[in-house]
């Protein structure tokens, strides 16, 4: 009762809750005599929950077993075990995009956490109840979500729109309506295999740049600029060209005049 009824389980004497066993409690309903006190709407809910529950339940002679509940059969494997170690939590195919890509570890790690919705935007923030800015300060005209800012604000567009340019992208550039993932998988479709080394280093490096901005001007007060970014993004590829990066080295333009 404890574990599936908290709140009614309190409205229980202390002593019945430890004296009264389950064959007792189910005989003839006895366990809904146990109740004391007034009911909020809580233990109501509850209440009625339970009597559902056990509605058809029939106790027998049958002594008592551990059953296994992570398999169909009840009996215990190592496998059901280690399968149940997963049970709730999330799936992400973000690893498929930073896993063998060319990018400094912090900008992979910025990726993994955009992808999981845990960057600290606007709306983050405004979720957690912390000071935060009503509209993105780059468009001033949507909160601001982490796909809204690296994917489809219209600033974040438009910075897509010239390094796709810059880069002769062979497919287009985000457009907003699909995150960035599902983009770089239809993209990299798209793409001649020599280049997708270069694509997925890029994928990575815009919204790093983008982010970077946008905290300058979050904290620093700059004035949003996509001629700014895209230099930048510029200077910092060839920087990634130099420190390694073969993939980008092979789309980046030679020119070295990045203004
Ligand atoms: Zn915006």
């Amino acid at each position: 009762m404890r574990e599936i009824a908290p709140q009614l389980y309190d409205c229980i004497p202390k002593r019945r809750q430890k004296q009264r066993t389950v064959a007792e409690g189910l005989a003839g309903n006895f366990w809904a005599r146990d109740i004391r006190g007034t009911l909020g709407i809580h233990e109501v809910g509850q209440y009625l929950q339970i009597w559902q529950a056990i509605a058809n339940t029939l106790l027998n002679d049958e002594p008592d077993r551990l059953r296994w509940m992570w398999t169909a059969d009840g009996v215990y494997t190592a496998e059901s075990c280690y399968m149940a170690m997963f049970h709730g939590s999330k799936l992400s195919e973000a690893w498929k995009l930073t896993w063998k890509t060319w990018a400094p570890p912090r900008v992979k790690f910025f990726y993994w956490l955009a992808d999981q919705d845990r960057c600290w935007t606007g709306e983050r923030l405004r979720l957690h109840r912390l000071p935060h800015n009503a509209r993105c300060l780059l468009c001033d005209q949507l909160p601001e979500t982490i796909h809204h800012l690296i994917v489809a604000c219209p600033f974040a567009r438009q910075v897509w729109h010239d390094i796709a340019t810059w880069l002769r992208f062979t497919c287009r550039p985000p457009e907003g309506d699909t995150t960035l993932f599902e983009w770089w998988q239809a993209a990299k479709q798209r793409t001649p295999k020599p280049m997708i080394k270069g694509l997925r280093s890029a994928t990575l490096l815009v919204p790093w740049m983008i982010w970077k901005h946008r905290n300058d001007c979050v904290f620093n007060h700059a004035q949003p600029s996509v001629g700014i970014v895209v230099a930048a993004i510029k200077e910092e590829a060839f920087l990634w060209v130099r420190a390694g990066a073969k993939g980008l080295g092979s789309i980046v333009p030679m020119s070295w005049d990045v203004h």
